[in-house]
């Protein structure tokens, strides 16, 4: 282990997607930002099933330590981030939908394998709580964390807990009707945030808009665009293209970005009336463009918020950066003093 490594506290952190598995050791020390080493990937197929996901963790956790020269023994514990619901007390994949994987004692396994504490948990809960100990709630234990990528979740931490709710599922902010009678939603309701708001709806209102009503400009810098990307005349373009489309200045590609922080910041403001957290965090893939969110967002967050009770609530951006997977696999070993749990020994 280098020197730098063997200094600080180190943990393994296993972030368990649904196409792609990623493993790092993640070392911090004391008032330093903490650091990802030996990140590797594998992918992973929807019908590779446990022994696959197992296989995939082996190799992957072997290259980490490779690269990192580490020794398993030398580390702290284990964090594992399951894609679906999972039981963080007994340790278990409860179900994934995408790969049909469940009632998987992951933990148990991964501990008799490794011989370390293992902690696992959802990766939107686990997400939340990595905002506690590495992110940009360090300093408040009431916060609500929102991630917004191609769907819309949330993570509830109180009293400097996740909050689960008594099924699990506490926090589905994208499930809020924002528009009567809106779009279609995956869940099979209409107008949620979810399907107003998240990367496909950014990607579906810019196509339609771009249809219906845009101006000779737009429409020649699209076809710029496409062919400077080399796409097709026709290609639909995701929601990071249409960021950068807004960010070099579009005003029909700002505007759709207007509507999806509009939406955000109303179900945030209807999150925070009811919740009174200390501060709403920002995270996922489409974070990216918290600036082009940002202001739309936030105005209509304390357009539409109980302000007398809410005096210092703020909107931020996920501390975590691209890589909140790994970090959020890594909290989950960690007490809301930042300390390693315990009670992982027991
Ligand atoms: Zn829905």
């Amino acid at each position: 282990m280098s020197n730098d490594l063997s200094r600080a506290e180190t943990f393994l952190a296993i972030d368990i997607g649904g196409s792609k598995l990623l493993t790092a050791l993640v070392s911090r020390r004391a008032a330093a930002q903490p650091r990802l080493w030996g990140v590797a990937h594998r992918p992973l197929s929807r019908d590779c099933g446990r022994e696959g996901v197992l296989a995939a963790i082996e190799s992957a956790v072997a290259e980490t330590l490779r690269d990192t020269g580490a020794e398993i023994g030398e580390l702290l514990g284990i964090g594992a981030l399951i894609p679906g619901l999972a039981d963080p007390q007994k340790g278990m994949w409860v179900y994934a939908p995408f790969s049909g994987i469940g009632d998987f004692p992951i933990a148990k396994i991964l501990k008799e394998r490794y011989g370390k504490p293992v902690a696992v948990e959802n990766d939107v809960n686990a997400c939340a709580w990595a905002e506690k100990i590495f992110g940009a709630c360090k300093d408040v234990d009431y916060f609500l964390w929102i991630t917004v990528s191609n769907g819309i979740g949330g993570g509830l931490v109180l009293g400097g807990k996740v909050y689960p709710g008594p099924f699990g599922g506490a926090a589905e902010i994208g499930h809020v009707k924002i528009v009567e009678n809106g779009a279609k939603c995956g869940c099979g309701g209409r107008g949620c945030l979810e399907a107003e708001a998240a990367g496909p709806a950014i990607a579906r209102r810019f196509a339609q808009w771009l249809e219906a009503r845009a101006d000779s400009a737009t429409l020649r810098r699209v076809a710029d665009y496409r062919k400077k990307e080399g796409l097709p005349d026709d290609a639909r373009l995701d929601a990071k293209r249409i960021a950068e489309l807004a960010r070099a200045g579009d005003p029909l590609a700002k505007e759709v970005f207007d509507t999806s922080g509009h939406y955000i910041g109303r179900a945030a403001a209807m999150a925070a009336n009811i919740v009174n957290p200390e501060r709403i965090v920002v995270g996922g893939g489409v974070s990216g463009a918290f600036d082009l969110l940002e202001p739309e967002m936030t105005r209509t967050f304390y357009d539409q918020l109980f302000g007398s009770v809410n005096k210092t609530l703020k909107i931020v951006k996920t501390g975590l950066g691209y890589e909140a997977g790994l970090y959020a696999a890594a909290s989950l070993l960690c007490d809301a003093r930042g300390a390693f749990r315990q009670d992982l020994l027991r």
